[in-house]
């Protein structure tokens, strides 16, 4: 490892050597070739065919890896993540999106009807707000979170396309409004819980942790939830695996047509609930 270059080739004219560069750094090969492909907007097919890099590029690109080996989220360093076929801008300060909560937005947009009007409680970097109304331009979307660091990805990932954002805590922003669909990516993880190094600690606290059992946020939602929905809407919330039997007990007495669904993972990710 030591003979190979910490930067790859600066000549234009030279493929670089990618399976040799990545094999020779201390992450994951598939990491590297990750941020390779972000870094030059690419997509996998590329590595087929012989690729040039500038030097900028080279001296960016192990900039990138330093910054991976250090323990950053790899969507930090790249600035962006793909989420239900949108490129959302991150960053510390916002939860990194993940692939099980585009079940979530398909879950929202089933049964969504012209005119509706949808609340994002806790959007952080705003990413189900932006799939939803890229989709749905006729439904009025709102999203509010409490966090002005995750706000700020929230009104850049949402500039232009007819979101109204508001700061403040779960449904302070909306006091007395009413929504046909309310959707929510709330913090569920158990404060004791042993997440990967580059979540804990790297992500927002606020965006991960609620209380001992995971479920602080989640019970004030199913609580105050359907004063802020009209008659027939619906909550559709992400969940923890192993929450689907506290959460239904705890949403009866407030809702009806109560479903927990799972993702491809067969996690139970997904509680549904009907005004
Ligand atoms: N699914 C995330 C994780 O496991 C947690 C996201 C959340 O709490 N909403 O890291």
């Amino acid at each position: 490892m030591s003979r190979v270059p910490r930067v790859a080739t600066t000549d234009p004219a030279t493929p670089f050597d990618w399976r040799r560069w990545c094999a020779a750094q201390a992450i994951p090969e598939e990491e590297t070739r990750y941020l390779l492909l972000e870094l030059l907007r690419l997509p996998p097919s590329a590595l087929a065919a012989p690729l040039y890099l500038t030097g900028r590029q080279t001296r960016r690109l192990a900039g990138w890896v330093a910054r991976r080996r250090r323990g950053a989220p790899l969507q930090y360093i790249t600035g962006r993540a793909h989420f239900f076929g949108e490129m959302v801008r991150v960053g510390p300060g916002c939860l990194v999106p993940r692939p099980e909560t585009e079940l979530l937005v398909e879950r929202a947009l089933d049964g969504l009807e012209g005119g509706a009007r949808l609340l994002d409680l806790a959007t952080g970097s705003g990413c189900i707000a932006l799939a939803i109304a890229h989709r749905r331009p006729d439904v009025q979307i709102v999203a509010t979170d409490r966090s002005a660091a995750a706000l700020t990805w929230a009104r850049r990932n949402l500039r232009g396309v007819g979101v109204t954002v508001h700061r403040g805590d779960l449904f302070a922003p909306v006091a007395g409004e009413r929504f046909d669909c309310i959707c929510c990516n709330p913090p569920y993880v158990e404060e004791r819980a042993i997440l990967p190094s580059d979540v804990r600690g790297c992500e927002p606290d606020a965006a991960l942790f609620s209380g001992m059992d995971g479920l602080d946020h989640i019970r004030r939602i199913v609580a105050e939830a359907p004063a802020h929905l009209l008659p027939g809407g619906r909550l559709i919330m992400e969940i923890g695996t192993g929450q689907g039997d506290a959460i239904t007990r705890l949403a009866r007495p407030h809702f009806t047509e109560v479903a927990i669904h799972r993702d491809y993972g067969n996690h139970e990710r997904i509680f549904a609930g009907r005004r």
